[in-house]
């Protein structure tokens, strides 16, 4: 018997669980360890809870927890509970898809003042994130700034700027559904440092901002490259800037109260304020031949009682293994970190690409593994998941199985039921006497 640990239940954890259980089929046993007691990571706390469509990949992971040879640790905490030299001694190999959930912090003055928050944390307080669930973000402004030009910066924008109706069939949490409810903001600025044709977002994505119903997304045309300089985009980029180009051309909407602002080649120099975010401090920029921005010198200030920065995330170090921090995760050669020791996801690649880019990062590595220890040899020995158990007990710590996750569900949706919306059981206390734990 081979035993393996997989830290972390996000996608990237559960590919690589997927993917060893097909080289190993019976002859290994798997520990998904997560931190939190819930499993399923960014599909839980990072994709927007009006985006159910791809959500419900979980259904997938759910599959590969409820097979016999894969048990769901949850509630233990890495570092904490057990160290990686302790993982090694018990399982062949330890595989670390601890995904990237801290912030890249913006580093210009005042990125510090109250009403200035990173995604993690926004996206985690709608999404009932344990860590975040008492951020309350100041909504009581007439004015927002989010600053980036990918993905993430236009899911904020769009939770900004939905009406309570908007959110029917989300899975967004009561207390962020009731805030955005009373919210006062009506201009939410989106900043790019970059210009139109240089934007990290996806059409689909990018296409939703157009069928809001209280939000207009507007665009200035002289920011736009001339058309035909679009021929030389991809295709998926070229979708994107199309919109964008539709989003210039269309005409105010005096039924909407809220506007998207792009707000194109502005770098953000510094948050100001008194006791709180107030203002934005932004230089105009130019492209370099390079395609990077440099500054021209001149400022303006966009008024913001909330900034909330887009700008990319950093996977934490964890003690005892080599950590990159200019990159801001686990250095590796094709996800071997050291010796029967992997990374895989956004902690092997940095934060890019979508859900499904980390399957084949998870298959890659279960093939490295199944290098090192082919699917017919004999097992090396080791103690595997009763090796930890005991470990865990020994330190009082109490794992979180999957079937009690499977409670905790029923619970949210036995609330959800009992009325709406939807209501994820966002503290890890209440989900674990939720779980009957
Ligand atoms: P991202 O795609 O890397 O975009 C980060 C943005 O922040 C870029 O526009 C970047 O500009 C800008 N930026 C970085 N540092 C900055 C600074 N110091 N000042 C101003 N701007 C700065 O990251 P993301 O939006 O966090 O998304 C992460 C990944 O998740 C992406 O692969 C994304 O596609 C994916 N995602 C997908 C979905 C979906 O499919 N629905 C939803 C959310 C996220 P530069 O280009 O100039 O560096």
């Amino acid at each position: 018997m081979r035993h393996f640990a997989v830290i972390g239940s996000g996608p990237a954890g559960f590919y690589t669980a997927e993917a060893l259980l097909k080289i190993y089929g019976e002859r290994c046993l798997i520990d998904l360890i997560d931190r939190l007691p819930v499993p399923y990571g960014l599909i839980r706390f990072g994709v927007a809870p009006d985006h159910q469509s791809i959500k419900a990949v979980s259904k997938r992971y759910e599959k590969v927890a409820l097979e016999g040879h894969c048990r769901f640790l949850g509630n233990v905490h890495l570092g904490a509970d057990v160290s990686v030299e302790e993982l090694l001694h018990y399982y062949d190999a330890v595989v670390l898809a601890t995904g990237a959930p801290n912030d890249r912090l913006l580093g210009i003055p005042g990125d510090q003042l109250p009403g200035v928050i990173g995604s993690a944390a926004f996206v985690g307080w709608y999404n009932g994130h344990p860590d975040f669930a008492d951020l309350a973000p100041p909504l009581d402004g007439r004015d927002a700034v989010v600053i980036g030009n990918g993905n993430v910066a236009l899911d904020v924008a769009r939770i900004l700027s939905k009406s309570p109706q908007e959110f029917g069939g989300s899975d967004i949490v009561g207390h962020a559904l009731d805030a955005l409810a009373g919210s006062a903001i009506r201009t939410i600025t989106v900043l790019g440092r970059r210009g139109p044709h240089q934007i990290a977002m996806t059409p689909k994505e990018l296409g939703e901002l157009g069928h809001l119903n209280d939000a207009l997304p507007m665009v200035e045309a002289a920011d736009l490259p001339p058309a035909e300089a679009d021929a030389l985009l991809d295709p998926g980029q070229r979708k994107s800037v199309q919109h964008l180009r539709d989003f210039a051309a269309a005409g105010a909407d005096a039924a909407k109260p809220k506007r998207i602002l792009f707000d194109f080649f502005a770098k953000p120099l510094a948050v100001e304020g008194e006791e709180r975010a107030e203002q934005l401090l932004v230089e105009r920029t130019v492209l370099d031949p390079d395609g990077s921005a440099r500054g021209t010198g001149e400022t303006y200030r966009v008024p913001a009682s909330l900034v909330v920065s887009c700008i990319g995330y950093a996977t934490p170090a964890i003690p005892g293994v080599p950590y990159d921090e200019h990159l801001g995760r686990f250095p590796n050669q094709n996800g071997q970190v050291a010796e029967r020791l992997y990374a895989v996801g956004w902690a092997r690649r940095g934060p890019t690409g979508t859900i499904g880019t980390n399957r084949p990062d998870g298959f890659e590595v279960a093939e490295q593994i199944a290098a090192l220890f082919p699917a017919d040899s004999e097992g090396a020995g080791r103690a595997g998941g009763e090796g930890l158990d005991r470990l865990l007990r020994s330190r009082g710590c109490d794992p979180v199985a999957f079937a009690d996750w499977q409670m905790i569900e029923a619970a949210e949706i036995a609330a959800a039921r009992a009325g709406a919306p939807r209501e994820k059981l966002v503290r890890v206390e209440e989900m674990l006497r939720a779980g009957g734990h």
